[in-house]
Order: C-alpha cells, then sequence, then structure tokens
C-alpha cells in the first residue's frame, strides 16, 4: 500500500508531517511544519502553518479540499523518474502480500475443516441421538486402537513422552483408515484394522486434502522420499 510515510522516505523531503492520497483532492488537515501533500505524481511543500492556512486553494473544512487537486497549485512538484519507479513499486508488492496472505488464509481454512472432519464425528444428516451413540461408540474404539497400537506414531516413530516427559504421557492421535464420512450407521469399524495411531504432524499430513486423505504408505513413501534426497 501506498502511504505517506513511504512516499517520504523515498523522497526524503524533511517534513514533520505528510499526507497522502491518490488523487490529490481530499485529505485529512496538516498538523505540523514543514508539511506535505502526496498524491500519486508529485507533491506540495508547506514551510509553515500559515502558507497552509493563506493557500488560496485550499478550502477548509471538516477534511481539506484542494481545489483541482494539488497537481493545479504553482509549486507542485512531479516525482522524478526514480522515485517514480520506487512509489510503484510500493503499489505491486502490497498486491502480493494482500495476495498471498489470501492465500495462507485459504490453505489453513482447508488444512483446519479436514482435521475437523474426522474429530467432529458427525453423519451427514445424522440425528443428535445417532450422533451422541456414535461418539461414545468412537471414544471406546479410539482407547482400544490406543492399547491395540501403542502411543508411537506409525509413520514417523515420533512419540510425545520421549519427546515431552510426563506431559506427553499416552498422548497419540487416532486415525480412521476408512474416511469417517463414508461409513455407515451399520459398518462396525475394527480398531485393529480400520484405525492407526499417529502424531499430529503426521495426522495433519494425512488430512491436509479434505477430499482424499493419504494412505499411510503414501505418507511413508513421502517422507522417505525427501530423507533420502537429503
Ligand atoms: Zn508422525
Ligand atoms: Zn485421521
Amino acid at each position: 500500500m501506498i502511504t505517506a510515510n513511504k512516499i517520504e522516505k523515498i523522497v526524503k523531503t524533511g517534513v514533520l508531517h505528510a499526507l497522502y492520497r491518490e488523487d490529490g483532492g481530499w485529505y485529512h488537515h496538516l498538523k505540523r511544519f514543514p508539511g506535505a501533500l502526496f498524491d500519486y505524481h508529485g507533491y506540495v511543500l508547506f514551510e509553515t502553518k500559515e502558507d497552509y492556512d493563506n493557500n488560496p486553494s485550499l478550502i477548509h473544512r471538516q477534511d481539506l479540499n484542494v481545489k483541482n487537486g494539488i497537481s493545479s497549485l504553482p509549486n507542485y512538484r512531479k516525482f522524478v523518474t526514480e522515485e517514480i519507479k520506487q512509489i510503484e513499486s510500493l503499489k505491486s508488492t502490497s498486491k502480493k502480500i494482500i495476495i498471498s496472505e489470501r492465500k495462507i488464509l485459504n490453505i489453513i481454512k482447508s488444512d483446519l475443516d479436514s482435521i475437523e472432519e474426522e474429530n467432529s464425528n458427525h453423519f451427514e444428516g445424522g440425528t443428535k441421538k445417532r450422533m451422541i451413540s456414535y461418539y461414545e461408540r468412537n471414544q471406546k474404539l479410539r482407547a482400544k486402537a490406543i492399547k491395540i497400537h501403542g502411543t508411537t506414531c506409525k509413520v514417523c516413530q515420533f512419540n510425545f513422552k520421549d519427546n515431552y516427559g510426563v506431559h506427553g504421557e499416552d498422548y497419540i492421535e487416532v486415525h480412521h483408515l476408512v474416511p469417517i464420512h463414508t461409513l455407515t450407521k451399520s459398518t462396525k469399524v475394527n480398531p485393529e484394522t480400520d484405525m492407526i495411531v499417529v502424531c499430529s504432524n503426521c495426522h495433519r499430513m494425512i488430512h491436509r486434502n479434505k477430499y482424499q486423505q493419504l494412505a499411510i504408505e503414501e505418507l511413508i513413501k513421502l517422507r522417505n522420499d525427501v530423507i533420502n534426497s537429503v
């Protein structure tokens, strides 16, 4: 984004207060002097408050209105080529940042959605009663799965107790090998064959694509490929 402060850093007029409006027509009031009003192509300096207050082209209202814009004032100075280049680049870098932030936000949202999917224990169109009974059943299945598979990640061998001491003891995440939204009421889940234990990192990576979770073997392969390439 172009701001008066950023332009001042480029042009270095040495003013105490600077304001920017792309079209040069309306500004807030300058409060300290010397001051400068910038538009997209140049600027006007006011050495003192008197210069500013007595300029016939400035209409002091709640905001400042400059008749025909600051470029119509006799002491308007155009930016030189080098300054224009730098100001242009302010515009384009700000655009890049906005796009990438938006992209990251979308990624974060989709990552959260995909992990929610498994933790929310809901079935499409399920009744509340059915959801509760599934939730209870699911907790028991999860406990059984941990008893069977242990607390060490099946993908990367991470163990929470080994890394965080007593605080991490017995913590591991349980992953459904069959995507949970494909289960029906009558599907019997076998914790030995249908569930697996993974650390939080690997679990997130499995679900990173909301619409297609990775198979354990696929994630192990991705990891091995990286390890072997280093
Ligand atoms: Zn892991
Ligand atoms: Zn999972």
